[in-house]
């Protein structure tokens, strides 16, 4: 059939071999669209060349450069790309189920590696009290004190929902953190009157309905763009070696190649910069006792 002009466009989900396409200048429309031979592997979140053709139908010509992509390991671990252009992980975590700073760690490590800024999200605020307030403002001042970005929330308050969506605005982001932790309640204040459930129905070209598991892009009313799939929230760190691991940790980055001994374990070796910059304090205990915990179980699990 007849096909419109090259244009640019956003991919916004995958429906099998198939991509749904959103025009830059018509967002909130939907083209189903088929791939031209030989690209790339695309992926929810690139820009693409298109040309429309009938009844909200295209094809895809091109990729466009991304400036990054999420990968998360799939059941084999083996790294698969999921989305591409985002600004921000947001890694929510809350007073319940109880957070521990080694998964938060593996979370701001896989960060670090996929070069996303990683932001600290405390959810249920409303459930701090005299018990778990002391941890909660030490967890909260650590990851301030290694420079990132920390937030508060509490959907059920309404509270710190502004300072959320303020940062959101003009930035795509995905929001991960452990099962329990206000992620779907997030989504939902976040985006009232879209359906993100899992499966959600997408009406496409008329032709009746879709089901989707891939990443799909949501735009906030306020601004601003989310990629979610239950991928996505249940994102996992996949195993390295403890040289790459360090690479994940702000703090220990820098030390890297400064030990005595080129093939450092970081373990007892004398002349070691990681155990020097502990014993100096330079390091907080508790994320060197994370990398170490990290770092052990990927060797365990080999
Ligand atoms: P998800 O698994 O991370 O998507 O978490 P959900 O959004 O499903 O929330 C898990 C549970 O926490 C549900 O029972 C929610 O009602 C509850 N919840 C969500 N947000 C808040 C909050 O701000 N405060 C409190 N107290 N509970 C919340
Ligand atoms: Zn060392």
């Amino acid at each position: 059939g007849e096909l419109g002009p090259e244009q640019q466009g956003l991919i916004i989900a995958h429906y099998g071999t198939q991509l749904a396409i959103e025009p830059l200048n018509q967002p909130g429309n939907e083209f189903r669209c088929h791939l031209r031979a030989n690209l790339p592997a695309l992926v929810t979140g690139d820009f693409v060349v298109w040309r429309a053709g009938a009844d909200n139908t295209g094809v895809v010509v091109a990729g466009l450069d991304r400036h990054n992509l999420l990968s998360r390991p799939d059941s084999r671990q083996q790294l698969k790309p999921v989305a591409a252009n985002i600004d921000y992980i947001v890694i929510v975590i809350a007073p319940i189920p109880e957070p521990h700073a080694n998964l938060i760690d593996r979370y701001l490590v896989a960060a670090e590696i996929e070069g996303i800024e990683p932001v600290l999200l405390f959810n249920k605020t409303d459930l701090l009290n005299d018990s778990n307030q002391e941890a909660f403002s030490q967890l909260l001042s650590t990851y301030q004190q290694l420079g990132y970005r920390v937030l508060q929330a509490s959907t059920h308050r309404a509270h710190g929902l502004d300072n959320l969506q303020s940062l959101l605005d003009q930035h795509t982001s995905v929001f991960v953190g452990q099962s329990g932790v206000g992620k779907s309640s997030l989504v939902n204040a976040l985006l009232p009157n879209v359906d993100t459930r899992v499966g959600a129905l997408s009406k496409l070209s008329g032709k009746g309905t879709h089901t989707t598991t891939s990443a799909k892009l949501f735009h906030f009313p306020t601004g601003g763009k989310l990629i979610d799939s239950p991928g996505i929230r249940e994102f996992a760190l996949w195993p390295m070696s403890k040289m790459e691991l360090a690479e994940g940790f702000r703090e220990l980055k820098p030390l890297i190649g400064h030990c005595k001994f080129r093939d450092c374990q970081h373990e007892q070796e004398p002349g070691c910069a990681f155990l020097q910059a502990k014993a100096d304090g330079l390091i907080s205990a508790t994320r060197f006792t994370s990398f170490e915990h990290i770092a052990n179980s990927f060797t365990e699990s080999n």
